[in-house]
Protein backbone atom coordinates (compact mmCIF):
# COMPACT_ATOMS: atom_id res chain seq x y z
CA UNK A 1 0.00 0.00 0.00
CA UNK A 2 3.08 2.09 0.35
CA UNK A 3 2.64 3.92 -3.11
CA UNK A 4 -0.64 4.48 -2.54
CA UNK A 5 -0.87 5.80 0.31
CA UNK A 6 -0.42 9.19 -1.00
CA UNK A 7 -3.91 9.31 -2.25
CA UNK A 8 -4.87 9.78 1.02
CA UNK A 9 -3.44 12.71 1.32
CA UNK A 10 -5.84 16.19 0.80
CA UNK A 11 -3.73 19.23 -0.73
CA UNK A 12 -5.38 22.77 0.76
CA UNK A 13 -3.67 25.50 -1.49
CA UNK A 14 -3.81 28.50 0.43
CA UNK A 15 -3.59 27.63 3.52
CA UNK A 16 -2.51 28.52 6.97
CA UNK A 17 -1.79 31.56 4.72
CA UNK A 18 -1.39 32.54 0.60
CA UNK A 19 1.18 30.56 -1.28
CA UNK A 20 1.47 27.36 0.90
CA UNK A 21 -0.24 24.30 -0.39
CA UNK A 22 -0.57 22.58 3.12
CA UNK A 23 -0.77 18.70 3.70
CA UNK A 24 -3.99 17.61 5.08
CA UNK A 25 -3.34 13.91 6.74
CA UNK A 26 -6.53 14.25 8.33
CA UNK A 27 -8.10 12.36 4.84
CA UNK A 28 -5.89 9.46 5.65
CA UNK A 29 -6.46 9.30 9.46
CA UNK A 30 -9.86 8.66 9.09
CA UNK A 31 -9.58 5.60 6.67
CA UNK A 32 -8.99 2.53 8.73
CA UNK A 33 -6.99 0.82 6.36
CA UNK A 34 -4.74 3.67 5.27
CA UNK A 35 -4.41 4.09 8.88
CA UNK A 36 -3.09 0.61 10.07
CA UNK A 37 -1.00 -0.13 6.97
CA UNK A 38 0.40 3.74 8.23
CA UNK A 39 0.95 2.72 11.29
CA UNK A 40 2.35 -0.81 10.79
CA UNK A 41 5.06 0.36 8.25
CA UNK A 42 6.67 2.60 11.05
CA UNK A 43 6.21 0.05 13.48
CA UNK A 44 8.43 -2.36 11.29
CA UNK A 45 10.85 0.54 10.48
CA UNK A 46 11.51 1.18 14.03
CA UNK A 47 10.95 -2.41 15.66
CA UNK A 48 14.23 -4.23 17.03
CA UNK A 49 16.07 -1.02 17.63
CA UNK A 50 15.85 -0.88 21.52
CA UNK A 51 13.21 2.16 21.49
CA UNK A 52 12.71 3.14 24.78
CA UNK A 53 11.05 6.43 23.99
CA UNK A 54 8.84 8.20 20.84
CA UNK A 55 9.12 11.80 20.85
CA UNK A 56 6.19 13.23 18.92
CA UNK A 57 5.63 16.52 17.61
CA UNK A 58 2.69 18.90 18.69
CA UNK A 59 0.43 18.26 17.46
CA UNK A 60 0.13 16.37 14.45
CA UNK A 61 3.02 14.43 15.54
CA UNK A 62 1.38 13.20 18.65
CA UNK A 63 -1.33 11.19 16.42
CA UNK A 64 0.92 8.12 14.89
CA UNK A 65 3.80 8.99 17.75
CA UNK A 66 1.30 7.44 19.95
CA UNK A 67 0.33 4.88 18.24
CA UNK A 68 3.95 3.58 18.07
CA UNK A 69 5.49 3.84 20.85
CA UNK A 70 2.30 1.54 22.07
CA UNK A 71 3.05 -0.96 19.60
CA UNK A 72 6.99 -0.79 20.46
CA UNK A 73 6.65 -0.83 24.40
CA UNK A 74 8.13 2.45 24.45
CA UNK A 75 6.85 5.29 26.31
CA UNK A 76 5.90 8.26 24.81
CA UNK A 77 6.76 12.37 25.35
CA UNK A 78 5.24 15.09 23.84
CA UNK A 79 7.33 17.56 22.06
CA UNK A 80 4.78 20.92 22.38
CA UNK A 81 3.78 24.91 21.98
CA UNK A 82 5.04 27.24 24.55
CA UNK A 83 3.52 27.46 27.81
CA UNK A 84 1.71 24.06 27.55
CA UNK A 85 3.95 21.72 29.25
CA UNK A 86 2.71 22.19 33.50
CA UNK A 87 6.21 20.54 34.95
CA UNK A 88 10.00 21.71 34.91
CA UNK A 89 10.68 22.30 31.13
CA UNK A 90 13.44 23.37 28.75
CA UNK A 91 12.81 25.61 24.99
CA UNK A 92 14.17 25.48 21.93
CA UNK A 93 13.75 28.39 19.75
CA UNK A 94 14.58 28.04 15.89
CA UNK A 95 13.88 30.54 12.83
CA UNK A 96 11.00 30.20 10.21
CA UNK A 97 10.85 32.29 7.05
CA UNK A 98 9.45 35.09 9.36
CA UNK A 99 9.87 35.37 12.81
CA UNK A 100 10.95 32.00 15.04
CA UNK A 101 8.91 29.30 16.76
CA UNK A 102 9.52 27.96 20.53
CA UNK A 103 9.46 23.72 21.59
CA UNK A 104 9.46 22.55 24.97
CA UNK A 105 9.82 19.15 26.60
CA UNK A 106 9.73 18.00 30.41
CA UNK A 107 13.03 17.87 31.87
CA UNK A 108 12.46 14.28 33.22
CA UNK A 109 10.72 13.48 30.18
CA UNK A 110 14.43 11.78 28.48
CA UNK A 111 16.76 9.94 30.61
CA UNK A 112 20.37 9.55 29.76
CA UNK A 113 21.00 6.45 27.83
CA UNK A 114 17.01 6.83 26.23
CA UNK A 115 17.11 5.26 22.63
CA UNK A 116 14.03 7.89 21.35
CA UNK A 117 12.42 7.90 17.91
CA UNK A 118 11.16 10.99 16.84
CA UNK A 119 7.81 11.71 15.06
CA UNK A 120 6.57 14.26 13.20
CA UNK A 121 3.83 14.32 10.15
CA UNK A 122 5.86 16.35 7.99
CA UNK A 123 9.19 17.30 7.24
CA UNK A 124 9.72 20.79 5.37
CA UNK A 125 13.14 22.09 5.58
CA UNK A 126 13.87 19.94 9.14
CA UNK A 127 13.83 23.35 11.44
CA UNK A 128 11.61 21.79 13.72
CA UNK A 129 12.80 18.52 13.51
CA UNK A 130 16.89 20.12 14.58
CA UNK A 131 15.41 22.13 17.61
CA UNK A 132 13.64 19.05 18.82
CA UNK A 133 16.90 16.64 18.17
CA UNK A 134 18.65 19.21 20.31
CA UNK A 135 16.08 19.26 23.02
CA UNK A 136 16.51 14.94 23.16
CA UNK A 137 19.78 15.35 23.17
CA UNK A 138 20.33 18.14 26.30
CA UNK A 139 18.36 15.95 28.10
CA UNK A 140 20.78 12.38 27.01
CA UNK A 141 18.69 10.88 24.99
CA UNK A 142 20.05 9.34 21.40
CA UNK A 143 18.04 9.73 18.75
CA UNK A 144 18.15 6.51 16.78
CA UNK A 145 15.25 7.37 14.42
CA UNK A 146 13.22 10.10 12.90
CA UNK A 147 10.10 9.40 11.23
CA UNK A 148 7.65 11.02 8.85
CA UNK A 149 4.62 10.40 7.27
CA UNK A 150 5.42 12.82 4.60
CA UNK A 151 8.61 14.39 3.25
CA UNK A 152 8.68 17.41 0.92
CA UNK A 153 12.33 16.38 -0.53
CA UNK A 154 12.59 19.68 -2.38
CA UNK A 155 12.69 21.74 0.45
CA UNK A 156 16.14 19.77 1.47
CA UNK A 157 14.99 18.81 5.08
CA UNK A 158 17.01 15.93 5.19
CA UNK A 159 19.96 17.92 4.27
CA UNK A 160 19.51 19.56 7.85
CA UNK A 161 19.24 16.30 9.59
CA UNK A 162 22.21 14.82 8.44
CA UNK A 163 23.79 11.71 10.38
CA UNK A 164 20.60 10.24 11.55
CA UNK A 165 17.85 8.06 10.21
CA UNK A 166 15.30 9.55 8.66
CA UNK A 167 12.38 7.35 7.38
CA UNK A 168 9.44 8.73 5.41
CA UNK A 169 6.18 6.78 3.93
CA UNK A 170 5.47 9.30 1.47
CA UNK A 171 8.08 11.59 -0.62
CA UNK A 172 7.06 14.52 -2.69
CA UNK A 173 9.46 15.71 -5.20
CA UNK A 174 8.48 18.78 -6.53
CA UNK A 175 5.21 21.20 -5.23
P1 LIG B 1 9.86 22.38 9.01
O1 LIG B 1 10.32 22.81 10.38
O2 LIG B 1 10.09 23.43 7.97
O3 LIG B 1 10.41 21.03 8.61
O4 LIG B 1 8.29 22.26 9.09
C1 LIG B 1 7.71 21.13 9.64
C2 LIG B 1 6.52 21.48 10.51
O5 LIG B 1 5.63 22.40 9.88
C3 LIG B 1 5.71 20.22 10.77
O6 LIG B 1 5.32 20.21 12.14
C4 LIG B 1 4.54 20.31 9.83
O7 LIG B 1 3.36 19.88 10.46
C5 LIG B 1 4.43 21.78 9.45
N1 LIG B 1 4.35 21.99 7.98
C6 LIG B 1 5.29 22.61 7.21
N2 LIG B 1 4.92 22.68 5.93
C7 LIG B 1 3.70 22.07 5.86
C8 LIG B 1 2.79 21.77 4.78
N3 LIG B 1 3.03 22.12 3.51
N4 LIG B 1 1.66 21.09 5.07
C9 LIG B 1 1.40 20.70 6.35
N5 LIG B 1 2.21 20.96 7.40
C10 LIG B 1 3.35 21.62 7.16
Amino acid sequence: MKSDLATFIRDIPDFPKKGIIFKDITTLLMHPEALASSSAMFVKLAKGKGISKVAGIESRGFIFGGLMAHKLGAGFVPIRKPNKLPSEKISETYALEYGTDTIEIHTDAIVPGDRVLLHDDLLATGGTAAAAIKLIEKLGGEVVQISFLIELVFLNGRERLKGYDIQSLIKYDAE
